[in-house]
């Protein structure tokens, strides 16, 4: 007879923040999860942002602890640079059959040291900086990547055999092969997280066409220290600094001419935390949102609308944007848009206004892969690609025991992502619960040593990246005191 009892593992499909707190919850609740992500590292598109809403906190200090916890965590096993070839079974009896993509690289020798990519002579564009930068073949996709394991792009290697020859830890292995690998879980969630809109779609804007019209993620890399420009903000036709900023609102979002009539929701605000931390960069920073509507519906948010307008002098204009052009002579961008003011009797005033860099906000949208692994696994997808839920059950999704968590369900911040994943990891563990320990390993820490009569040792860590830090504690003072203690 068929054992009844719930297998004691979950698929977590996306390695983003929601996907990390799911996994982390259900590890730290007696359960084995395998995290898996297509992306080489997991992190997702939380990892490429600079700064998040509404405190202005470093993306990556957020982020890196979950990372570091979940990379190292006993019972938790990423699968990176893989894909979903099918799923078979039932609630608490599935088996996912797992496509693992060759890295050419051996994961258990790899040290992370990054000699090969010194040595390798090709240089391509770097899709993490949004192909504003360019990297080696052989690369790791971010600095603080999980798994710290590098790969070779073999579509741009041309095979020359120089990280072989460099490499100490012979990790190199260009006959690695695509692996398929069939995994039991009691349970899946999907946290596969979303695609930015291809503003390419609304040629109006002149994305693709103008090199100083860049979309929000762009101009996310642009801001940060890890960025092309090493947190410089440059822009992009002559590397000057763009001091008259424009953000245009609602790209791809609430627009039924690219089949995609909703909000996402995020942008007004995201927009809006781009300038006030592009003046951070510059105090002659002049940012300028163009919007329809601002909706800023989250916890905080309203106040920081406030003081993006009050303190930082971010200019809001509620108006249409008809079209974006380049300024004859000058790689500078001509704005027309219109606004409809009540002194006119609500008639429309069209206008002209030039500025050196044009950001367009852009929405948000399940990607192709995701929804074609959706439609795999037999799941039913709305009218805009996002999956089927359930108002008073909103991680619960068509297909008994498979889960859904962040903006795969709808357009979602970061907060709200987390609370779901947590929501989704709770309802896995009661369904669960009796599988629970049956598959997890505890961890074995070397014997305890008597210390009380050795000389105290104490490390101090000072982290002085950025200016959230930097401008108001006086770090070299505080390493000095620190010295003393
Ligand atoms: Fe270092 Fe070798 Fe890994 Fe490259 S492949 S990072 S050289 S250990
Ligand atoms: Fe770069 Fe490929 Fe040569 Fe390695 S073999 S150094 S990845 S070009
Ligand atoms: Fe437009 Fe703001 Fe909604 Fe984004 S959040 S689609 S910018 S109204």
């Amino acid at each position: 007879m068929k054992d009844k009892t719930p297998i004691g593992a979950v698929m977590v499909i996306g390695g983003g923040i929601g996907g990390m707190q799911a996994s982390l919850d259900l590890a730290e609740s007696g359960f084995f999860v395998y995290l898996l992500d297509t992306s080489p590292t997991i992190g997702g598109v939380m990892a490429q942002l600079d700064k998040t809403f509404p405190t202005n906190d470093c993306s990556m200090c957020i982020m890196s602890p979950k990372l570091v916890e979940t990379g190292r965590h006993l019972n938790v096993r990423i699968l990176a640079h893989a894909e979903i070839d099918q799923v078979e079974g039932e609630t608490g009896h599935f088996e996912v059959t797992v496509v693992k993509k060759p890295r050419y690289i051996h994961a258990d020798r790899c040290t992370g040291c990054g000699e090969c990519a010194k040595h390798c002579p090709v240089s391509t564009t770097d899709t993490y900086n949004e192909k504003m930068s360019r990297r080696p073949a052989i690369y790791l996709r971010y600095p603080q990547a999980v798994p710290k394991v590098f790969l070779i792009d073999r579509e741009k290697c041309i095979g020359c055999g120089l990280c072989e020859r460099v490499c100490l830890a012979k990790a190199i292995n260009y006959g690695d092969r695509l692996e398929k690998e069939k995994i039991a879980v009691g349970s899946i969630i999907l946290a596969p997280g979303y695609e930015v809109f291809d503003a390419r779609l609304r040629p109006e804007f002149g994305y693709g066409t103008f090199a100083n019209v860049v979309t929000s993620l762009e101009f996310e890399r642009l801001l940060s220290a890890t960025g092309p420009h090493r947190g410089h903000l440059l822009r992009p036709s002559d590397g000057t600094i763009p001091e008259r900023i424009a953000f245009i609102q609602c790209v791809g979002s609430r627009d039924t001419g690219v089949g995609n009539p909703y909000c996402s929701s995020i942008c007004c605000m995201y927009a809006t935390k781009e300038a006030i931390i592009a003046k951070e960069h510059d105090p002659n920073v002049k940012p300028t949102i163009f919007y329809i509507d601002i909706r800023s519906f989250g916890k905080g948010f309203e106040p920081y609308i406030e003081r993006a307008q009050k303190e930082h002098g971010v200019r809001y204009i509620r108006c249409m944007v008809s079209s974006v052009k380049e300024a004859p002579g000058s790689r500078n961008l001509r704005l027309s848009y219109v606004t409809f003011p009540e002194s006119q009797g609500g008639r429309p005033v069209i206008h002209e206004e030039e500025f050196d860099l044009v950001v367009l906000s852009v929405g948000l949208r399940p990607s192709r892969e995701t929804r074609e692994m959706a439609k795999r696994l037999g799941l039913s997808l709305n009218e805009f690609g996002f999956i089927e839920t359930d108002p008073y059950n909103p991680a619960a999704t068509s297909l008994p025991g498979v889960f859904v968590a962040g903006s795969f369900a709808e357009p979602k911040d970061i907060p709200e992502s987390v609370i779901e994943a947590s929501c989704a990891a709770a309802q896995v563990s009661a369904l669960l619960a009796e599988g629970r320990g049956s598959l997890t390993r505890t961890p074995e820490y070397p014997p305890e040593r008597d210390v009380s009569n050795e000389p105290e040792r104490v490390g101090v860590f000072i982290c002085h990246c950025g200016i959230n830090i930097g401008s108001v504690v006086n770090v070299p003072e505080v390493v000095e005191y620190a010295r003393r203690l």
